[in-house]
């Protein structure tokens, strides 16, 4: 299909890889839904060989029978590719994503390996792979600074072999849109039988030319964009899907291709990896940003007023802007909440919404307007898995002048266990609660930045505290929402410790090279 651009989205597996952006189990199922929704063609659930974590969440997001294609990222290694075969085991589409480093300098001084070796490496983990596998994709780590004959040789042994995508990642945003097309056209023009595979492009964004660099890819012959929602990933970030699929899409005059992408749930999709990550959007990106379709000057309000195309390339209801917030009350049924979260992205089973509804009636009577970002709050909110719970918080303060002033005391139970009181000491109470939670873990915890800040407008609205801090090598981000702000950032906290205790069993030598696609 020479019309057709293929959308292969990372953010559960390069988005994830961001500072502060790690999700857990039941989050990424929530993001893996929207994707499906969204409509794209592949999603990249993980590394399954990483760690446990990681084989455990790919295998969920295999099992939940979504139309897309699910991904699995695995190097050459047999233990890697049996990884992602037992965990896809049941997905109703799978791919197996191979990479390997074809660079000098890796060749060199990491593997070790001749040309010829890594090419026999490549090839025999697809032959490998082929007993699960009808859908192989392969990648050249660091392309970029791999010589172009080579990288031609390596791609045409992985199209003999039978691989059907071939991703030329520029793993450290180096190049420049012109190369990027003269690269891809290179590739095209230099491969036999390049018709029978889809040539894949891979951006960072650390020169700000992600999206540019796929499009140039996309003029070159590239016929897969691996791309995240909101442009998350390390660094400056990955090309971002909503960018890219708008600007084929507004500049169809120009490509005249098309993605399988329902952009309507572009906003939503946004929306929902922004609530999860808890990393926000700055407000002037392009799409998806708050300011994206605000037209503060006169002149274009004018122009706007009277025909809408003066000075918009595109409508907000194409990227599913919703034109007004809804505000939910107490007189809210069952079934306008249950429209609201789908028009937010979320799709729930009828376990979870009559959860969350009995949620909302708790939150609408406690104040009176619902805003879509309480929602949102709220289906995230139920989303903490453990093994930490925070039963209970109170907090006592005296107006004293010393450094010890308030005292926290968090009830917490741990799974299967019994609650207990932890209590903490400092001079406020949000010191009290850290403290509390310094005397719980054994490595030592940095608080690098706490904010709280308004869910919604309004006087009564809920808070939410943001926490991101160190513990041991690992740097964390958790969120808490509550009508309470005190109880908001006991809750962050408590969401660092699951983090936390989720990460500890991986592998930090498989992240690293993972880090590296
Ligand atoms: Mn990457």
């Amino acid at each position: 299909m020479a019309d057709y651009v293929h959308i292969f989205d990372t953010t559960l597996r390069d988005g994830e890889q961001s500072p502060g952006c790690s999700m857990n189990v039941a989050e990424k199922l929530q993001v893996a839904r929207m994707l499906d929704e969204l409509g794209v063609d592949v999603i990249e659930a993980g590394f399954p060989a990483a760690s446990e974590g990681d084989f455990e969440s790919v295998k969920s997001v295999g099992e939940l029978g979504l139309n897309a294609t699910i991904c699995g990222l695995s190097r050459t290694r047999r233990g890697d590719i049996e990884a992602v075969a037992r965990s896809l085991d049941t997905a109703r589409q799978k791919r197996l994503h191979v990479f390997i480093a074809t660079s000098p300098i890796h060749r060199e001084y990491k593997l070790k390996m001749s040309k010829q070796q890594i090419i026999d490496e490549m090839t025999s983990a697809v032959a490998f792979g082929q007993q699960w596998f009808d859908d192989i994709e392969i990648t050249a780590e660091d392309a970029g600074r791999t010589e172009i004959d080579y990288l031609v040789e390596y791609f045409q042994a992985a199209i003999d072999a039978g691989a059907s995508v071939l991703n030329v990642p520029d793993t450290v945003g180096y190049v420049t849109p012109s190369e990027s097309r003269k690269l891809y056209q290179h590739l095209s023009e230099n491969l036999q039988n390049a018709e029978s595979v889809i040539l894949s492009c891979h951006n960072h964004n650390d020169l700000g030319l992600a999206v540019a660099n796929s499009l140039g890819a996309i003029e070159g012959g590239a016929r897969q964009v691996e791309c995240t929602i909101n442009g998350i990933g390390e660094r400056a970030g990955n090309c971002s899907l909503e960018e890219v699929v708008m600007a084929l899409r507004t500049r169809s005059d120009r490509y005249q291709l098309e993605t399988g992408i329902d952009t309507t749930r572009l906003y939503p999709a946004s929306r929902v990896v922004t609530a999860v990550t808890g990393s926000r959007v700055q407000p002037n990106k392009a799409i998806v940003g708050r300011n994206a379709f605000a037209h503060e000057a006169g002149i274009h309000q004018d122009g706007i007023l009277k025909h809408a195309e003066t000075y918009e390339i595109m409508k907000p209801e194409t990227v599913g802007v919703p034109e007004n917030s809804l505000v939910l009350g107490k007189h809210s049924g069952r079934h306008a909440f249950n429209d609201r979260l789908q028009t937010l992205g979320f799709s729930v089973s009828k376990e979870q919404l009559e959860d969350l509804f009995v949620k909302f009636k708790a939150l609408a009577d406690r104040k009176k307007s619902v805003y879509d970002e309480d929602i949102e709050a709220l289906v995230l909110g139920t989303e903490q898995t453990g093994p930490w719970h925070l039963d209970a918080i109170s907090i006592h303060t005296e107006v004293e002048d010393t450094d010890q002033s308030a005292e926290a005391s968090l009830k917490l139970r741990f799974d299967g266990q019994a609650p207990r009181i932890h209590t903490g000491r400092g001079d406020g109470p949000v010191n009290a609660i850290v403290n509390a939670i310094r005397a719980i873990i054994s490595e030592e915890l940095h608080m690098e930045e706490f904010q709280v800040s308004a869910v919604s407008g309004g006087s009564d609205a809920q808070g939410r505290a943001m926490v991101r801090a160190t513990i041991g090598a690992s740097r964390y981000q958790g969120t808490g929402v509550s009508t309470d702000i005190v109880e908001a950032s006991a809750q962050a906290m408590v969401s660092i410790m699951n983090r936390h205790h989720q990460h500890q069993g991986k592998d930090l030598s498989a992240e690293r090279i993972a880090a590296a696609v």
